[in-house]
């Protein structure tokens, strides 16, 4: 049977034996954790405790009152030992609430599952989402509690856990769609209640056919009627949310739209197994699943950790380095972000961290673009990557958006295919970023 896909993409090599059968391990740190107050999509939090305060699990450290945005809430119990900046992922130095972790994980008390969740009116379900700081934990950090807020007009028929894992490498939702397969269904049965006409779709890349079975059985389990399980072909980048929307409705969607256009939202695994978890049982959105791996790793492993903890504590847990890395990043392969230090916490997109030796990192020097056109071909938004690196390089802006260039999803596709080893997505990266700079001067002015 041919299996629903999109047009262009790529096939690289998986890299997911490492991890693939590492059951998740709970970690528990036990010295300081770091808080960066910018850990969403939309407006960033301000720090709302200072030196000196006790905190418990759950209580609110930063917050932020404007509509697209989730509060950060600790993982830990301890006392705030300082309100400063510190070093985040990609080596910028943001405003950080530190908590000295006293070790009992004592919890707030105000964290009680919501009385009489399965029969309330579910738009109480929105406020519980957002108090608890839920959001894209794919990576994308996009407030849960907006996304399921869409405008009245919007009729949603499509509600899609992402379940693809296209990124080489990780196997975080893998594994949680394995071992906790009940709390991603009963999520998703929960977030039904506030589209009942919509159709829920588990949509999971076919080379994780565990998944696919385990996930089948528990949506038969829990007689849930509206669900299917969708598996998809093993295509580069499938996750992304247009290459998911295209292969499962049918339907073309720009870029520039919102699922919600299309009448389709899109969760990831992760953040659904949240829902479920915030709402039924009171747990606030503290931990989240990191794939710790790459050649360079003694032991790779799948560890559920609370949000702030070190990834250096991750590493060593992981048995340290085997061998030096000369690259490690924040994420998988495609779309990571590399990481200078990895004295930095794990945040609610940390969804991997991969190190990788000189063997496996295949760095190469750049040559002069050899115009063989592969880059065009492997591009799933159809732009033209070999034209819109030198209009970057050459600071032609409105060009780079006349091409298209605020279309391009940095997946990663052109730099994986360029036998030239040209910086394409980079380029691509730091020209959204260029306009998105220019545009907001222009809105100030
Ligand atoms: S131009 Fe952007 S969307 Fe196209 S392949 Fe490159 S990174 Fe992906
Ligand atoms: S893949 Fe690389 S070498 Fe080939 S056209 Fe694109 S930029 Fe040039």
């Amino acid at each position: 049977m041919k299996l629903p896909t999109f047009w262009g993409g790529i096939h690289p090599p998986q890299n997911k034996v490492l991890t693939a059968d590492e059951k998740i391990e709970q970690y528990l740190p036990k010295g300081e954790l770091v808080f960066p107050m910018p850990q969403n999509i939309g407006a960033p939090c301000a720090p709302v405790v200072a030196k000196g305060d006790r905190v418990l699990v759950g209580t609110r450290l930063g917050n932020n009152d404007a509509f697209v945005s989730a509060p950060i809430l600790s993982s830990v119990s301890g006392t705030v030992k300082d309100v400063t900046l510190r070093m985040t992922t990609p080596g910028t130095f943001e405003n950080c609430v530190v908590v000295e972790n006293d070790g009992k994980y004592e919890k707030a008390p105000e964290w009680q599952p919501l009385p009489d969740y399965e029969n309330i009116d579910p738009k109480e379900y929105l406020k519980r989402i957002r108090d608890a700081g839920i959001v894209g934990f794919g990576g994308a950090t996009f407030p849960t509690a907006v996304k399921l807020s869409p405008p009245p007009d919007k009729k949603i028929k499509w509600l899609i856990v992402n379940g693809v894992e296209c990124e080489p490498y990780l196997n975080c939702d893998n594994r949680l769609m394995l071992e906790s397969p009940d709390e991603v269904v009963n999520g998703l049965k929960l977030v039904l209640r506030l589209f009942p006409e919509a159709q829920g779709v588990i949509a999971i890349e076919n080379n994780k056919p565990e998944a696919v079975k385990t996930m089948e059985e528990a949506v038969k389990r829990l007689g849930a009627s509206g669900i299917t399980v969708q598996p998809l072909a093993v295509k580069y980048p499938q996750g992304a949310e247009k290459m998911l929307i295209e292969a499962l409705t049918g339907q073309e969607y720009v870029v520039t739209a919102l699922p919600a256009d299309v009448g389709c939202i899109i969760l990831n695994v992760r953040t659904t197994q949240q829902i479920y978890r915030a709402i039924a049982l009171g747990e606030p959105a503290v931990t989240r699943v990191v794939t710790v791996t790459g050649d360079a790793v003694a032991h790779p492993k799948n560890i559920s950790v609370p949000l702030g903890t070190s990834v250096r504590e991750l590493v060593e847990l992981c048995g340290g380095f085997k061998e030096q890395p000369v690259k490690i990043l924040s994420g998988g392969p495609m779309m990571g972000v590399s990481m200078r230090s990895i004295d930095v916490p794990v945040v609610k997109g940390t969804s991997g961290i991969l190190a990788l030796t000189a063997k496996s990192a295949m760095l190469k020097p750049i040559t002069a673009c050899l115009h063989c056109g592969k880059c065009v071909e492997a591009c799933p938004m159809g732009l033209v990557p070999t034209v819109l690196e030198p209009l970057v390089a050459a600071r032609m802006y409105k060009r780079f958006e006349e091409e298209g260039g605020m279309n391009c999803i940095e997946c990663g596709s052109c730099t994986y295919v360029c036998p030239a080893h040209r910086p394409l997505t980079q380029g691509c990266r730091d020209g959204k970023a260029s306009v998105m700079a220019m545009r907001r001067k222009a809105a100030a002015k």
